[in-house]
């Protein structure tokens, strides 16, 4: 697993950018076979809410990469509208719209909106996000139902690279709904012992040590260094922040990727590790399509697998 390079063994770099092209190539092959039988292309809602510039990065990849494969976007932008019952029922509509297969809100929204209330106001079946508590329940359940993207893409990454996951200590920093509470389940259900670090952790040090595999989703810019990775561990870096690159004079000039771990540090020790960009992100992307067009085929009495493609 591990690449040699100049300076000694380096760690391999688990290329979520890659990944993601091909499973766009499956999709877009299996929507293109499909189309005629269905009569109408996979639709897919992302709505965002508010001026958040890091979630209007992230909306238009996700419709660059639907217009990719042959997916219709429904998104809007709302600007406006920020009461939780105005948005719930700009929802219903596309709940009801019969050419919309996949409905996604962009997180967070802007204080004073109910997140928690329109998740639930998204119908289930049409959850593209995983997000609703009837689907977080079917993961707890081991039922199947379209599963949380980012976890999701992280246990392809993982699958990809042959990266064992039965049997291996795993912890996950970070417990939100959106990426560590269904990380860890996702890794339980591929038979990892997993332990689940969060913001009231002791010797958060000694736990990550002991980590096989160690997933990193607290959101805080660089925060996991050489000191907390055990020698030859699996570290996936699902964190992403915006880093403001300066001019002398002081102004903003352009930004920056970097992710919670220090990427230079840990990958001289561990034997495999994502990098941001390029890692966890694309793989959450792609996982919003596999989710989109599964549903589709579900609305549409089609039949072809994507299971492979999910845990
Ligand atoms: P969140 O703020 O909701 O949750 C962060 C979690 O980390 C909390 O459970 C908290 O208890 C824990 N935490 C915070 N500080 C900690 C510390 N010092 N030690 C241990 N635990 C700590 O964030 P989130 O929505 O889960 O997202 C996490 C990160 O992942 C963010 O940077 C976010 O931007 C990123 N993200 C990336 C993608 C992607 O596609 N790459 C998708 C979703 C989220």
């Amino acid at each position: 697993m591990l690449g040699l390079t100049l300076g000694g063994l380096m760690a391999k770099k688990l290329d979520g950018k890659k990944l993601a092209k091909e499973i766009e190539h499956r999709l877009k092959d299996v929507i293109s076979s499909n189309l005629h039988v269905a009569g109408r292309s996979p639709g897919l809602a992302v709505l965002r809410i508010g001026n958040d510039p890091a979630s209007g990065v992230y909306v238009s990849n996700k419709e660059k990469a639907c217009s990719r494969i042959g997916v219709k976007s429904f998104g809007s932008h709302i600007e406006g509208e920020t009461s939780t019952e105005g948005l719930s029922k700009i929802i219903h509509e596309l709940n009801n719209n019969e050419n919309v297969d996949g409905i996604l809100l962009q997180l967070p929204v802007p204080l004073g909106v109910d997140e928690t209330a329109l998740l639930e106001v998204i119908s289930p079946n049409k959850d593209a996000d995983g997000l609703h508590t009837l689907n977080l329940g079917r993961l707890l359940k081991g039922e199947s139902g379209p599963r949380s993207c980012t976890p999701a893409g992280v246990m392809a990454l993982l699958k990809n690279n042959q990266i064992q996951v039965e049997g291996k200590k795993a912890v996950v920093i970070g417990r939100s709904i959106l990426v560590g509470k269904p990380m860890a389940l996702m890794l339980q259900e591929a038979n990892a012992t997993v332990t689940i670090a969060h913001s009231k952790t002791r010797n958060l040090v000694e736990l990550t040590k002991e980590a096989e595999i160690l997933i990193v989703a607290a959101g805080k810019p660089q925060m996991i260094g050489c000191e907390h990775i055990r020698p030859d561990a699996v570290v996936v870096d699902v964190g992403i922040h915006r880093v403001p690159s300066k001019e002398s004079d002081g102004h903003t000039i352009s930004y920056n990727l970097c992710g919670d771990v220090r990427f230079q540090e840990v990958e001289s020790i561990a034997s495999a590790i994502t990098p941001v960009p390029g890692g966890v992100g694309p793989m959450t992307v792609a996982m919003l399509l596999v989710n989109t067009v599964s549903m589709w085929r579900d609305h549409c009495g089609l039949s072809f697998n994507l299971r492979d493609m999910l845990l």
